[in-house]
């Protein structure tokens, strides 16, 4: 029997002094033995020598098997260093503190240990030995760690989990807390849920629920709102339970919160989707369909009923067939076919056809398979179907349109062609090439456009004006036909979208006979012109013709009456006299209406007084107007101009027309003439008569040529119906317009107006002086005058004249003898005819001035012309003559035109005011007047 291990191995105690040593050492081994705690007795060294019960107990062995072995056989293998630093700092006399440190157990299990080692001395204090003491502190480490881990999975929880005190203070706050509300941990730690967390309008929720739970009450996850420290409001779901102490009372309330905002916000977004995904379903105009290999109709979108006239539930109960029976037989078949080999060998699907509504309308469909997914043995199919019946039924009219538009190509009578932009025809009609002269349309296409342009300027004018307004209509142009003649055409052309982009696209029409019937009319009506041109300088020349004699009977009347004459004889050449005086005017209107129509009549540009030529006017009225009992009176308003630049002579053929008329036409009352200045300056001017008056039907008419209101009036009035046609060309020559207001039986207004050149101041030239003045000069000189003239009539009556002037004159029949007479004596003036028989009165005048350029002299001439037509008078004066007058010479016009040529001849002619210059006046002032 082996010593026990435990009394050989007990340490040295100090003893009691009345208790027995063996007694005490018996008790001490007892109580070593039954100790609760592992009790082991070391060497120094660490070698075991005593294992008591609780040892064993605790790590396997029995005494015998570990006595003898070193300590660090009880240690686990990473622990054998720090136990052999205790087991040195023992021997070295260091004090070790109790530790914690892992064991081994004989079946090599690990074991958590407290530890307390002591140094057992001798009396003398030497180290004898190492008494340790362990116990097992598994449990203890393991209730630690899990407490230490509830903590961490309460921490780091993602649910926020808090705890509140009585009154309702934060206890604890964990992680998932912060992240949900904010705050960290020690900023809320013991402040109030009220002030941070729960909302104003929560907090009675808030006390019932706290109530609630403090009551004994678990509350599992309601929903409430929350207050977020950046003052958002956060979802949350919430659990409350009691919190209890170990006797069972309520301390607190534990909250676990999550945060359900997002949750929420994904549940909206869902239902909405869910929401949108029904609308979508439900409104697009497309069916949706899944079916699967069982011919089953699996989904149907409603809008199914709208193309099938089934309803939904009808298909789903008749499943596939009643759609595939209601596909049209020319088309069914097919569509069979292409549907089962999509089941059975994944072609794709996607066809058009026809299918029969329930109500028996036929509509086109476009089907096609989207996908195919297998379930549960079957397969299934998804796809779509759209109504196309509108666009097929697009298509047919756009077939047909093209093809009506092709036949309105083709048989179109125009020239129909398209063309790249560069230009070479990409498609024409048989119309279009028969008229460019191509044998067909074949023969054209594929040419340069280039081939039909005569004139390449046309094609770049053609290109310039597409560039520009992308569009030229009624272009007429010149091409050149396929065997180079000419084809007149009349082109359309417009830019559009083609295949080779931009392309121009066009029609023409072969416009060659209506060029040439143009080009024969436009000769017509030149010839018809040219030939109404002539006919009205034949009329004007005539009426000259007329004139001149005319103008010898009136004045060879004049000077007969003169004469002694018995009472009969001068009352018959009164009245031969006055019948002349008729014809005149008649003539006279005749040449002025065929000078304008000839386009030869001019207006002059003179200073003259307005207010003189309408009074004067009207003052050769006054003895007519007071033999017929008539008011005649005019009336000038304030502004008038003094003078006014224009046609005195015209204005005064105006008025006496006018006046002439109101006076014809009316028996009783009055006539009125009044002047006013107009805002633009010009004048207006009215004649007023309390007449017969014009109807309204007749007004309309009234300025044309040879129109007299009543046919009946010529024989009651006389005239030739062209005063006012004339009247109204003239005022249309003075940029004026003529119109009148009248009423049958209460006279008539007839207005004009007319623009002159306002003088600002009268020049001292007499050029310029009032028109009259030439008429109204006196000559006070008494001339020498040839008279060169091959018209006897002229010659004696311009002899006369300026015989009762008392000037003297030498008479001569032609150029020759005019500068045969001039060789021989001297002449103060010359008249000279324009048109005389051997050398004309222009010819003649050269020779004088030829002859002057030598003599340093100027003889005035004044050319006598029956032509009163535009350009003769510049062609006169050209050709060096110094004035004009026309035949037949009128005494007063006459004796103008001596003193303008004498007055010109003073101003301009140097040689003679370089001898001794007579006074101005005196070789301008001729008495002119008988
Ligand atoms: P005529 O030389 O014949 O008078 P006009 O051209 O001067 O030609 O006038 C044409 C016609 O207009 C006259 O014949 C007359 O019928 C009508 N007429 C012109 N003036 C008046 C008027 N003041 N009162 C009534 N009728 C007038």
């Amino acid at each position: 029997m082996p010593e026990k291990p435990f009394e050989r191995s007990l340490p040295t105690f100090a003893r009691p002094a009345e208790q027995t040593a063996e007694d005490a050492q018996k008790f001490l081994a007892s109580i070593v033995e039954h100790a609760e705690d592992a009790i082991i007795g070391c060497t120094p060294d660490g070698i075991i020598e005593s294992w008591n019960q609780a040892a064993e107990k605790l790590f396997g062995y029995c005494a015998e098997e570990i006595i003898g072995q070193n300590i660090v056989a009880l240690a686990i293998d990473e622990a054998i260093p720090a136990v052999n630093s205790v087991i040195q700092r023992m021997k070295r006399g260091e004090a070790v503190h109790p530790f914690d440190g892992s064991g081994v157990t004989k079946d090599r299990r690990r074991i958590e240990i407290s530890c307390s080692a002591s140094p057992v001395k001798d009396a003398d204090g030497k180290l004898m030995g190492v008494a340790a003491i362990l116990r097992d502190i598994s449990e203890r480490k393991r209730a630690d760690e899990a407490r230490a881990l509830l903590a961490a999975v309460v921490e780091f929880s993602e649910e926020g989990i808090i705890a509140v005190s009585l009154d309702k203070r934060v206890l604890s706050w964990n992680r998932g807390a912060q992240a949900i509300y904010g705050y960290a941990a020690e900023e809320i730690i013991g402040k109030p849920v009220a002030s941070t967390i729960i909302p104003p309008e929560r907090m009675e929720e808030y006390d019932r629920f706290f109530a609630r739970v403090l009551a004994g009450e678990t509350l599992v996850q309601f929903e409430s709102e929350r207050h977020h420290k950046d003052g958002r409001r956060v979802e949350v779901s919430l659990t409350y339970c009691p919190i209890k102490n170990p006797k069972g009372e309520v301390i607190g309330v534990s909250a676990i919160v999550r945060d359900i905002t997002r949750a929420k916000a994904t549940q909206q977004a869902l239902r909405e989707a869910n929401e949108n995904y029904r609308a979508l379903i439900h409104n697009i105009p497309d069916v949706i369909w899944m079916l699967n290999s069982n011919d089953e109709v699996k989904f149907l979108s409603p809008t199914a009923e709208r193309i099938f006239g089934y309803s939904v539930a009808e298909c789903y109960a008749r499943g596939i067939s009643i759609l595939f029976n209601s596909i049209h037989p020319d088309e069914a078949q097919q569509v069979r076919r292409m549907f089962q080999l999509f089941f059975e060998e994944g072609t794709p699907f996607d066809m058009e056809f026809r299918i029969r509504r329930k109500d028996g309308e036929w509509r086109w469909v476009h089907n096609r398979a989207i996908q195919t997914f297998e379930k549960d043995g079957l397969l299934y199919a998804s796809g779509l179907v759209t109504d196309i019946t509108q666009r097929k039924a697009a298509e047919e009219s756009l077939r047909e349109s093209e093809q009506r538009y092709r036949l309105l190509f083709e048989r179109n009578l125009a020239g129909v062609f398209r063309c790249t932009q560069v230009g070479s025809f990409l498609d024409c009609n048989d119309a279009g090439a028969k008229i460019l002269g191509y044998d067909s349309r074949e023969d054209l296409i594929g040419r340069p456009a280039m081939d039909v342009f005569f004139d390449p300027a046309d094609k770049t004018a053609a290109d310039q004006r597409m560039a520009q307004y992308g569009t030229a209509s009624n272009q007429e142009l010149c091409m050149r036909r396929k065997d180079g003649s000419s084809v007149w055409i009349m082109a359309n052309t417009t830019m559009v979208n083609g295949a080779t982009g931009t392309e121009i696209e066009g029609t023409f029409l072969d416009i060659t006979l209506l060029k040439q019937a143009e080009e024969q009319m436009r000769l017509a009506k030149e010839a018809a012109e040219s030939s109404n041109r002539a006919k009205s300088e034949f009329l004007a020349n005539m009426s000259h013709e007329i004139r001149t004699p005319m103008n010898g009977v009136i004045g060879m009347i004049d000077l007969a009456l003169n004469t002694d004459l018995t009472p009969e004889q001068s009352d018959y050449l009164t009245t031969i006299k006055s019948s002349a005086g008729s014809l005149l005017e008649i003539i006279n209107d005749i040449l002025d209406f065929s000078k304008i129509e000839a386009r030869k009549l001019e207006l002059e540009r003179v200073p003259f007084s307005v207010k003189e030529i309408v009074k004067t006017t009207v003052k050769e009225f006054s003895v007519q107007a007071r033999n017929k009992q008539l008011s005649l009176q005019c009336e000038f308003s304030a502004d008038l101009p003094d003078t006014a630049i224009g046609d005195p002579g015209r204005l005064r053929q105006i008025l006496m027309n006018l006046v002439g008329n109101a006076l014809k036409f009316t028996t009783q009352g009055e006539i009125m003439v009044r002047v006013q200045r107009l805002q633009d300056n010009a004048l207006q001017f009215s004649v007023s008569d309390t007449g017969i008056g014009i109807s309204a039907e007749k007004q309309k008419m009234i300025f044309e040529a040879f129109v007299q209101a009543d046919t009946s009036s010529t024989r009651q009035y006389g005239g030739t119906g062209l005063g006012l046609a004339i009247v109204s060309q003239l005022v249309a020559l003075m940029q004026g317009r003529i119109w009148l207001e009248s009423k049958t039986g209460s006279g008539s207004t007839f207005y004009f107006t007319a623009r002159f050149g306002l003088a600002t101041a009268i020049p001292a030239s007499d050029e310029i002086q009032p028109c009259e003045e030439h008429t109204t000069q006196t000559a006070t000189r008494k001339l020498h005058i040839l008279i060169a003239d091959d018209n006897l009539v002229n010659l004696r009556l311009a002899r006369s004249l300026l015989a009762k002037q008392g000037h003297s004159t030498v008479t001569v029949g032609s150029g020759r003898e005019a500068l045969a007479a001039l060789k021989q004596q001297n002449f103060d003036v010359v008249l000279m005819d324009v048109q005389m028989p051997d050398m004309d009165g222009f010819e003649t005048t050269k020779a004088i001035r030829g002859q002057e350029r030598i003599s340093q002299k100027h003889l005035p001439i004044v050319a006598m012309t029956a032509h009163a037509m535009i350009g003769d008078r510049e062609r006169c004066l050209a050709a060096g003559m110094d004035s004009y007058v026309t035949k037949p010479v009128e005494a007063g016009k006459l004796f103008a035109a001596i003193a303008d040529a004498l007055h010109k001849d003073s101003t301009s002619n140097a040689p003679q005011s370089e001898g001794t210059p007579p006074p101005a006046h005196a070789r301008n002032s001729i008495d002119l007047d008988r």
